[in-house]
């Protein structure tokens, strides 16, 4: 059963990133891929999730323009949060989380890639969200989802107030507080707090490395990608984390 799963949700993550590439690129969803640089159709045998990433090394079989490695890893990720939730979560709530993961997945790919977080993605998951809590699919009560949502915006919406005051420079996207309202109305105030926590921290580390390695004075990462981890982080170990406090 594993291997279904692995390799359905291989495909899936395929189609996350084909998602993730045209909404930030304001493409349509439907129609065949072509290559962003000669317009060549992508044969089907070059579509097949890591593989033909691998087959081509990285690169278009006809312009040799690079593909990004994004494609491989978000495929990969997709399939292993599916096993995950698969394994460790009760099946009430398959279906919440699987939209949950989707977004955020859909997130990291174009955050990444453009340092930009599609509204479809965020606000467009939120009242689904408080529709899967009303309707117990979710751990949580519709109460919990709605508050959750509202604490994600205001709590980084005041983030990034104060560090404009401080710093007069915009430290934090509008997309990162959609992003963090969209996990707050999956997890709650809790999850949109250990988000914020779990996904400063992760940046913090990665932003100090790429300083420290390039030697530069500043740096421009995306957030989003973090406070997915974070959030990915929450869902799995929950139950570990509110025992903690
Ligand atoms: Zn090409």
């Amino acid at each position: 059963m594993d291997w279904i799963i692995f390799l359905f949700f291989l495909c899936w993550g395929s189609f996350l990133n084909v998602v993730g590439y045209r909404v930030i690129h304001n493409k349509s969803i439907l129609g065949r891929s072509v290559c962003p640089r000669c317009s060549r159709k992508i044969a089907w045998y070059d579509l097949i999730p890591v593989i033909s990433w691998i087959l081509l090394q990285g690169a278009c079989r006809y312009c040799k323009k690079r593909i990004t490695i994004l494609y491989p890893f978000i495929e990969l990720l997709t399939a292993f949060l599916a096993l995950l939730t698969y394994h460790y979560m009760p099946s009430q709530y398959w279906l919440a989380y699987g939209l949950f993961f989707s977004a955020l997945i859909v997130t990291i790919r174009t955050d990444f890639e453009t340092m930009l977080i599609s509204r479809y993605a965020t606000w467009c998951m939120i009242p689904c969200a408080f529709l899967l809590a009303a309707a117990g699919k979710l751990p949580l009560t519709l109460l919990s989802s709605l508050t959750g949502a509202v604490f994600g915006y205001l709590i980084l919406w005041t983030i990034a107030r104060v560090f404009y005051a401080v710093r007069k420079i915009e430290g934090l996207g509008e997309g990162d507080l959609d992003l963090l309202a969209m996990i707050g109305s999956f997890t709650g105030i809790m999850g949109a707090w250990t988000s914020l926590f779990v996904g400063s921290f992760l940046g913090s580390i990665v932003g100090i490395t790429i300083l420290f390695i390039t030697k530069k004075k500043s740096t421009q990462i995306p957030f989003g990608p973090w406070l997915a981890a974070g959030a990915l982080c929450y869902v799995f170990l929950q139950n570990h984390i509110l025992s903690f406090f």
